[in-house]
């Protein structure tokens, strides 16, 4: 397609005229009547009609005639249509155009009498179309029976993407005075949507969305011609980056990453996207204003498919719209966000949300996403509260809107009434003082009543982590998850990025110490690209220390790492999942290798070292005092050992929660791990996410654990159980109840109430 940018083209009378319509400082229904005028005379037509969607309740709600030229205006805020009735119901229901040369005599015309529409024959009805959802439906009819021209239905879809924006934009701006009279377009009303927590916290802020509506401004060309060409140059460009994704990098690119290219690129190459995109713009849309509009089209049909293979598809082309967006607007700055900002994403990679300035971020939610997902990772990194899975989410939210993100039970409030707010205001101030008081105790040390002295460390595994080091006062790292740098980037980290990174954190960290646990891939934590091995049973499959021993060259060269970014200086290591003691000697033997090979290279080698295990297997605790001989230290992995344990996959929400750590089967193999490791003079910590929690933390400790690893989020609220802790008096009243022949299926309320009886906050 060429274009010659210095001819101006000026956009058809139509959109002249809805320009001019828009200019106009009336309010929305005024707007809308001189919408319907401008229609009716600019498209030769007798009548131009506007339904919008009447919300009733929470489920559907009705068409309702809101503004006509040519109708009886007596008809106007009375005829009513459902979804689905009558050829303008059909045209909200499927969210596809319909253009009939004849309608009376079509089968899903329904007549209204007190519109007078009888001597009405050709009709073209459009739906407005808002960010996937249906507004409403633009209509214009005529006399002589003759079928519509393409271009004249391009047209119509523009002036229906012009109004729905309108419509919103003004409805947020004026509030209740511009409020249409009884419809209610944006959502004003409160409304809670419910998800899961997927990063723990309370936040109140303002509505940001990720990929926010062109504005109602920019949503009109001024000059078609060079509007064209801002979209071929877009689309040129998005071509070849597309191109260089599918072949640029094939040396790292696994099957997978490449499918889900070629996909982009079909997309990109697909001459009916590019052709709506043309029509829209030559219709008088910018360009931004024409991806958007597609994206509405495409967003509003495949919402309703059913096929799961065509929703993901959704996601690319979301994906797709979302990369011409950027190229068009050549954003490379960090996006701007006010001071409180809740930020809203169908999902967002773990590089997005590192784009915002997070000091400014309160919260995140999100449609998709994932417990052990990137994002979320990140999230719990950053202590930013993340809501999850909170389906439908983005069709109700507004930019702006007031928010209240509950991460604690999975909630997130919409323009909540004064009285949530009243509630949810106290939680954040306890929660508030609270941390104020952990702030306090930041420099001192946990030490219970009977004088155990505990070191509380930091779960951690990115560099946004080390800072939280010092400002939660932890006494180190007690488990720095390395997998976590593979998982965030596009490609295989080089050595020189893996030994930078562990460097950094044993600087951070001083002269406190830090586990590393080497690389625990497969399960729920699958690399971009690598090719993923398609496993019944993931968890209990070919993940972590045994992928590390069939596939030593990753092992060593992540090893070789860590001997490098310890040189000089104390360097921990233990490795996950390890089943069997013999396991532990081979992946040992593995590391002492790489010490031999730094040695003979005549490297600095660590100051001192210490080599680990993760004890996160039942048959390993039976073998407890074996594995002692031939680790340095042990650290269980509560998360993994309880869901063996019990047999319940820790990501299924359905089964995750339904054994209680605090039973006295999960109590006995603890206290065993802890004897055992006792007897042995062997190091023992605990660090899976119970280690973070007061409760819990309060029965390791009696259980005789010293070390307890835990998120940033549990330092303060453990420290001060612990401080306030008889451990004594605690394993005193836990062993006789972990004999066999206990009754109870849970020591939490005996607990509870020993804590709650002797001062200690849990
Ligand atoms: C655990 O299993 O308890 C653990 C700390 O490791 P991860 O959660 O990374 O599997
Ligand atoms: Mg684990």
């Amino acid at each position: 397609m060429s274009v010659n940018p210095d001819i101006v083209t000026t956009p058809p009378k139509l959109m002249r005229a809805i320009r001019a319509a828009m200019e106009g400082t009336e309010s929305v229904q005024e707007r809308l009547d001189d919408f319907v005028t401008a229609i009716t005379s600019s498209m030769r037509v007798n009548v131009a009609s506007i339904y919008l969607l009447r919300q009733k309740g929470d489920v559907g709600g009705e068409l309702e005639l809101s503004a006509t030229k040519g109708l009886k205006r007596s008809s106007v805020h009375r005829t009513r249509l459902k979804p689905g009735e009558g050829l303008v119901g059909h045209v909200a229901l499927t969210a596809r155009p319909i253009n009939l040369a004849d309608a009376p005599s079509h089968p899903l015309f329904s007549y209204r009498p007190e519109t007078g529409e009888d001597p009405y024959k050709s009709f073209l009805a459009v739906p407005i179309l808002r960010g996937g959802r249906t507004l409403g439906v633009l209509v214009v009819q005529s006399k002589e029976a003759r079928t519509f021209s393409e271009d004249e239905v391009e047209d119509l879809l523009t002036v229906a993407m012009v109004l729905a924006e309108i419509i919103v934009d003004d409805e947020r701006i004026g509030g209740k005075k511009a409020a249409l009279k009884g419809i209610q377009l944006t959502q004003t009303k409160p409304e809670t949507i419910s998800g899961k927590a997927f990063a723990p916290g309370l936040a109140r802020g303002h509505a940001v969305l990720h990929r926010p509506p062109v504005a109602p401004a920019n949503l009109l060309a001024s000059n078609i011609a060079q509007e064209e060409l801002r979209l071929e140059d877009a689309i040129t460009r998005l071509r070849a980056h597309v191109d260089v994704m599918v072949s640029g990098e094939t040396a790292t690119l696994t099957r997978a990453s490449k499918e889900i290219y070629e996909v982009y690129r079909t997309f990109a190459y697909d001459r009916k996207w590019v052709g709506r995109l043309r029509e829209a713009v030559h219709s008088g849309l910018t360009a931004e204003a024409a991806v958007e509009r597609t994206r509405n089209e495409q967003r509003a049909r495949l919402m309703k498919v059913r096929d799961p293979y065509m929703r993901a598809r959704l996601g690319d082309l979301e994906d797709l719209a979302n990369r011409m967006l950027r190229l068009l607007s050549g954003e490379t700055a960090a996006p701007q966000i006010p001071d409180d900002a809740v930020l809203f994403a169908r999902d967002l990679g773990p590089a997005e949300l590192l784009d915002y300035d997070h000091d400014k971020l309160a919260a995140l939610v999100l449609e998709e996403g994932t417990m052990s997902s990137h994002t979320s990772i990140i999230a719990r990194a950053l202590s930013l509260p993340l809501v999850g899975r909170a389906a439908g989410v983005l069709d109700r939210v507004e930019t702006g809107d007031d928010v209240l993100v509950d991460a604690e039970e999975g909630y997130v409030h919409l323009r909540p009434l004064d009285t949530q707010l009243g509630g949810f205001q106290m939680r954040l101030n306890i929660r508030g003082e609270m941390s104020r008081a952990y702030d306090q105790l930041r420099f001192r040390r946990a030490v219970t009543q009977c004088g155990t002295e505990v070191d509380l460390m930091l779960n951690a595994g990115l560099l946004v982590d080390l800072p939280q080091l010092d400002q939660a006062g932890a006494d180190g790292i007690g488990l720095f998850r390395t997998e976590f740098q593979f998982m965030v980037s596009d490609f295989m980290p080089r050595l020189s990025q893996q030994t930078d990174l562990y460097r950094k954190a044993i600087i951070a960290a001083g002269d406190r110490p830090v586990t590393f646990r080497t690389l625990d891939l497969g399960g729920d934590k699958i690399l971009p690209y690598m090719d993923p091995v398609p496993e019944e049973n993931p968890a209990i499959g070919w993940r972590a220390i045994r992928i590390g021993l069939d596939r030593p060259g990753l092992m060593r060269y992540q090893l070789r790492a860590l001997v490098a970014a310890g040189a000089g200086r104390h360097l921990r290591v233990m490795f996950p999942m390890v089943t069997t003691v013999q396991e532990m000697i081979d992946a040992r033997a593995l590391f002492d290798r790489e010490i031999e090979r730094a040695k003979r290279l005549g490297q600095e080698l660590p100051a001192k070292v210490e080599v680990g295990v993760m004890l996160e297997t039942p048959a390993l605790a039976w073998q407890v005092n074996q594995v002692c001989d031939v680790a340095d230290f042990v650290s269980v992995g509560a998360n993994d050992l309880m869901q063996f344990f019990f047999a319940a996959d820790r990501d299924n929400a359905r089964v995750a929660d339904r054994y209680d750590p605090l039973s006295p089967a999960a109590l006995s193999i603890l206290s065993f791990i802890a004897d055992g490791c006792r007897i042995n003079d062997t190091p023992v910590s605990v660090c899976g996410e119970i280690a973070g929690r007061p409760l819990e933390a309060a029965c390791l400790v009696a259980l005789g654990f010293d070390t307890l690893s835990m998120p940033v989020t549990g330092i303060g609220p453990v420290k001060s159980a612990i401080m306030a802790l008889d451990a004594r008096a605690l394993r005193d009243l836990i062993l006789p109840n972990i004999k066999v022949t206990t009754r109870l299926s849970s020591l939490r309320d005996t607990v509870r109430a020993f804590c709650l009886d002797t001062g200690v906050p849990v």
